[in-house]
């Protein structure tokens, strides 16, 4: 039997009428001949209260300081979420005259490395579940969630279910992955930002990991990778309606496309610069040595030209890691092994990025991008580039209106 991986999202399993419209899509699917592995996120909001339980497990008495928290206590709350929908995706299909059956991550068992909150797949084995199938049971599998080598349980960093899903796909051999969720595909930018933003028919792996890391959570980045590392044929598509959504796949099958084919944001950044830097060979490998060991996690750097043995350098990096970062330098200076006049913090940023294969074949794009910010009155602060992107850091408060300029700038509503 031809096999299938059908991954709903928590808007999409949210109450029971939405697990059951959601087992009626795998139902039609079943009923066309396939073997279904179902992968279900936990009810929408869930894993945010789950996060929040164990921050306020973690907060000493009489403290507005989170303190330490074991994190693989955390990931054993956090990925119960799952186990829940995952059991009621499960009767739900029985109810419905199916045979199906849950199963976690360590039932599977899905392997994974042992960072906890953040682990990575490093296999699943799939006999008990090929021996079920040939039984004719279908499998419904808690997304997000793993088994350390340890033998804990393991999460795979948030919205990590697009991960299981296509993990699975792999695995199991599947002829697609179809990544249920509240928007009909990929757009080509947030449709919350503008309504302008047109659904792509399909877009090309590269491009959706772009997409993916600037800031469109769609699909997690690391699934992004996996399916095109694996070859996996991935759609995302709409739990509510009955669109053909939006295909992932290789350059070669994509006939016209656009100079750029997307628009991605990523609110919360934030930028520190350090001023009258004293200069000398290895400089740069002292601020961001003790950042990296920190664990801060650095995106965009300048460094000003070398005048008179002093330099500034500026750098980026998520708010959430702006208390780690602050430390880090100032322990580096302390210790001796920098010098500089002043620490300019600024937590008010979003990073704005275009993305599109067609930009190794166009000349101008960058300039078309700042010339769209200039005529907003938007400043850019800082400036990266690769082979198929440009991303700029703003103010925060202009980054709606500089995801809809350069919309419009590049005319993303029209189809080449
Ligand atoms: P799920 O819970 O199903 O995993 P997510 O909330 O993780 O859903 O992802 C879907 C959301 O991604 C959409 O509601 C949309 O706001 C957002 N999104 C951001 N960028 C894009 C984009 N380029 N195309 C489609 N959706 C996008
Ligand atoms: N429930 C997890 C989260 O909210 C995983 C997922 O939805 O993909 O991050
Ligand atoms: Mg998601």
């Amino acid at each position: 039997m031809p096999r299938l991986v059908m991954k709903f999202g928590g808007t999409s399993v949210a109450d029971l009428d939405r697990i059951r419209n959601a087992a009626l899509k795998v139902k039609r699917e079943i009923d066309a001949g396939y073997d279904v592995a179902v992968v279900v996120s936990a009810m929408s909001g869930k894993t945010n209260e789950l996060v929040g339980w164990v921050r306020d497990a973690s907060t000493p008495d009489g403290s507005n300081e989170v303190g330490f928290h074991d994190a693989r206590e955390y990931d054993s709350v956090v990925a119960s979420g799952e186990q829940v929908t995952a059991g009621l995706m499960a009767l739900t299909l029985q109810q419905m005259g199916i045979d199906a059956r849950s199963w976690l991550g360590w039932q599977v068992p899905v392997n994974t490395s042992s960072s906890h909150g953040a682990a990575r797949i490093t296999g699943i084995d799939t006999e008990n579940l090929d021996a079920k199938f040939a039984e004719g049971t279908h499998a419904v599998i808690a997304g997000f969630q793993g088994l350390s080598p340890e033998g804990r349980i393991t999460t795979l960093g948030r919205g990590g279910s697009d991960t299981t899903a296509v993990a699975f796909a792999a695995a199991l051999g599947a002829e697609r992955c179809d990544i249920y969720t509240d928007v009909d595909g990929v757009y080509t930018t947030d449709p919350r930002i503008t309504k302008k933003a047109r659904k792509l028919d399909r877009i090309a792996y590269e491009e959706m990991l772009e997409l993916a890391s600037l800031g469109a959570k769609v699909l997690q980045v690391r699934s992004v990778e996996l399916a095109m590392a694996q070859k996996v044929r991935l759609v995302v598509r709409s739990s509510f309606s009955d669109e053909p959504g939006t295909l992932v796949c290789d350059e070669e099958e994509i006939m016209e496309a656009n100079v750029i084919s997307g628009v991605a944001y990523s609110r919360d950044e934030a930028k520190i610069t350090l001023l009258h830097l004293a200069d000398n060979p290895g400089i740069a490998a002292s601020v961001f040595g003790p950042l990296a060991d920190a664990g801060v996690n650095v995106d965009m750097i300048i460094q000003n030209i070398s005048e008179e043995g002093y330099t500034d350098i500026t750098f980026s990096c998520p708010v959430d890691d702006v208390a780690r970062a602050t430390a880090a330098v100032d322990a580096a200076k302390d210790a001796g092994a920098i010098a500089y006049d002043d620490m300019v913090v600024d937590t008010e940023c979003a990073k704005i990025s275009i993305v599109g294969i067609g930009m190794r074949s166009h000349a101008g794009v960058a300039g078309k991008m700042f010339r769209a910010l200039s005529e907003e009155r938007v400043n850019i602060k800082v400036i990266t580039t690769s082979e198929i992107k440009v991303s700029v850091l703003i103010d925060r408060k202009y980054m709606e209106l500089a995801v809809q300029a350069l919309h419009d700038a590049f005319e993303l509503e029209k189809a080449s």
